[in-house]
């Protein structure tokens, strides 16, 4: 039985890879921080077989100690601070969690180590944040970072130290850069399930309206359910390396808005959209969109669901959900 540990579990991603692995018959351990972490109940309540352990990506000790006890065959390095908005609020936290925590984890691996026979396979969530004021479009391996956050700047950090200990030590260490990936586990301070939620709330007449920063910013919207099975590719590859995950397709947060309240069957949605220069970035990414070539053609990864089919998963998800607080 393979042995996988994941950092970030409470987290979006953690939690679809944390099911992902534990059907492709892994034993999954999870990092988690904090005292009485609130998301414990929910994530083992997924994943009944998973072992969590305490640890946190600011004490290098407490990874190394937790590297040694579950000995993996793959660690997936997902925590993070990972809001764009959070991170010009709390930059040197940010710098602290998401930039220096993937040194202290792939110090804990280089000091571990795993077996001659068995080194211990690394994965960095890397993102198109890195890209920000974007040089090439659409954007590849190959095309130059100029991030435009404390997040931004604490991903390529993260990144070149993946690469760095790829070719120092030898590490067996890839990193995706990871377009946007969304889905019903998504936090609700992210705008994507922050409209669902809002478009379901006032579906459902428990809100009024929904308060946006810039809709006219464009993203490349994935899957997350989809982007955790190209992780796990990469670390089965004999070779580490980078790799681009998206769809390859573009949207502005205006078709978000348009398209989930076609959901709710509501063609004119201006009455409900206020939008407030509080929830615009200081400086804001332009057009993102990911050339996953090497990604079909290397690992054989493909996204499954479309933009629309998305938004419906996450809309129909919402409503069920907030109906059924209300009492509804
Ligand atoms: P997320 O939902 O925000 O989850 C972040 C995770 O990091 C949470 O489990 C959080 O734990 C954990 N964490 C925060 N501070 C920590 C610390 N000091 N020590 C240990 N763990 C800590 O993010 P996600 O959407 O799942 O994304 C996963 C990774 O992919 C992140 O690194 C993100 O930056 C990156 N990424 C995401 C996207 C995307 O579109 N989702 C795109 C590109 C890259 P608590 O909840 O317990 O605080």
């Amino acid at each position: 039985m393979k042995r996988a540990l994941i950092t970030g579990i409470t987290g979006q991603d953690g939690r679809h890879l944390s099911q992902f692995l534990a059907n492709k018959g892994y034993q999954v351990f999870g990092l988690v921080h904090g005292q009485a972490n609130p998301k414990i109940d929910l994530v083992q309540s997924e994943n009944p077989a998973l072992e969590l352990l305490e640890g946190d990506l600011r004490d290098l000790s407490s990874l190394i100690a937790v590297v040694e006890q579950v000995q993996p065959d793959e660690v997936y390095n997902l925590g993070a601070i990972s809001f764009v908005q959070l991170s010009f609020k709390q930059a040197e936290l940010t710098a602290e969690i998401t930039g220096l925590g993937v040194l202290r984890m792939l110090e804990a691996v280089r000091i571990v180590g795993g077996t001659d026979t068995n080194p211990i396979r690394f994965y960095q969530a890397s993102s198109s944040e890195m890209f920000g004021k974007v040089h090439q479009t659409p954007q590849t391996e190959a095309t130059s970072f100029h991030p435009r956050s404390p997040y931004g700047v604490a991903k390529v950090f993260g990144h070149y130290t993946t690469l760095n200990y790829r070719e120092a030590y030898g590490i067996h260490a890839s990193s995706g850069i990871l377009f946007n990936h969304e889905g019903p586990k998504r936090g609700l301070e992210f705008v994507t399930r922050k409209v669902t939620n809002s478009v379901a709330r006032i579906q459902l007449g428990l809100q009024e309206v929904i308060t946006m920063g810039n809709i006219e910013s464009s993203r490349d919207w994935g899957y997350a359910g989809d982007y955790v099975e190209a992780m796990w590719m990469m670390l089965q590859q004999e070779e580490p390396d980078d790799y681009v995950i998206a769809t390859g397709e573009t949207h502005t947060i205006r078709d978000l808005l348009d398209v989930s309240f076609k959901h709710a069957g509501i063609d004119d949605w201006t009455p409900y959209v206020k939008q407030d220069q509080r929830f615009y970035r200081p400086a804001e990414v332009d057009l993102l969109i990911g050339d996953a070539s090497k990604a079909h053609s290397r690992l054989g990864w493909k996204p499954r669901v479309s933009f629309n089919e998305l938004v419906r998963m996450m809309y129909e998800h919402d409503l069920a959900e907030e109906s059924a607080k209300a009492g509804l």
